[in-house]
C-alpha cells in the first residue's frame, strides 16, 4: 500500500477556544498530505474544502478537524487519548482514500459551503440590530451570501464572545471568506 501519511506527532495541546472543558490539539504530519484533499472532498459529506488555501475541514460528532498540507488541528477534544484515536482514524482515512484515488473523481469545488445556520449558531444571538439587520439570522444569511462583512457584527468582537468568534473566524477562513487577520489565532 502506498501511504501518503506515514506518521504524525502531537506538537501542541491548547485550551479549546470553543469549549474551555476541552482541548485543541495540533499534530504535525510527515510529508505533505494536501494531494488527497480533493478526493476526500468527494467521499466525505459536509466537509469544507478550500482549494486555494489548501485546507479541508471535517465536521464529525460536533468536533472540527482541519487538515493542512503539513499539520492537522483538532478542536473540542476530551484528552490526548481521544486525539490519538482521531489521528489514527484520519491516518487510515487519508491513506485508504489516497490508495483508491484512481477510482474517485476529485472534487475541487467548495460545494459543501458554510450554511447560514452554521454561522447563526456562532453569533451573539441577541438580535441587537447593530449590524443593520433585524436579526442575527438575517445577518447570517447575508454573510453567507457575501453581502455583509463579519466585522459589522460589533458585539462579536467584544471579549464576551471571544470563544464563539474564534470558532466562527476559523470556519469562515476555512471556507474561503476574508476574515480580519488580527483576530485569528496564531
Ligand atoms: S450586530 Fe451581531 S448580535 Fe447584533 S443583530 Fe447583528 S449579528 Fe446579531
Amino acid at each position: 500500500m502506498k501511504m501518503l501519511l506515514h506518521s504524525y506527532e502531537i506538537t501542541r495541546t491548547l485550551p479549546c477556544l470553543a469549549d474551555p472543558e476541552k482541548i485543541r490539539v495540533i499534530a504535525d504530519v510527515s510529508g505533505e498530505i494536501h494531494e488527497v484533499f480533493p478526493y476526500l472532498n468527494t467521499i466525505l459529506k459536509g466537509c469544507i474544502y478550500n482549494h486555494p488555501a489548501n485546507t479541508l475541514t471535517i465536521k464529525k460528532d460536533g468536533k472540527l478537524f482541519t487538515l493542512h498540507a503539513h499539520h492537522i488541528t483538532l478542536t473540542k477534544i476530551e484528552d490526548e487519548k481521544e486525539a490519538e484515536e482521531i489521528l489514527r482514524w484520519l491516518k487510515d482515512l487519508i491513506n485508504d482514500t489516497y490508495e483508491n484515488r484512481a477510482k474517485i473523481e476529485p472534487n475541487y469545488s467548495m460545494a459543501a459551503e458554510l450554511k447560514a445556520l452554521d454561522i447563526f449558531k456562532l453569533l451573539p444571538g441577541t438580535n441587537c440590530k447593530k449590524c443593520g439587520e433585524l436579526t442575527c439570522l438575517g445577518f447570517a444569511v447575508k454573510l453567507v451570501g457575501r453581502d455583509i462583512e463579519i466585522r459589522k457584527c460589533d458585539p462579536l468582537f467584544s471579549e464576551k464572545y471571544q470563544e464563539k468568534r474564534n470558532v466562527l473566524l476559523e470556519l469562515l477562513q476555512a471556507s474561503g471568506f476574508e476574515v480580519p487577520s488580527e483576530f485569528l489565532n496564531p
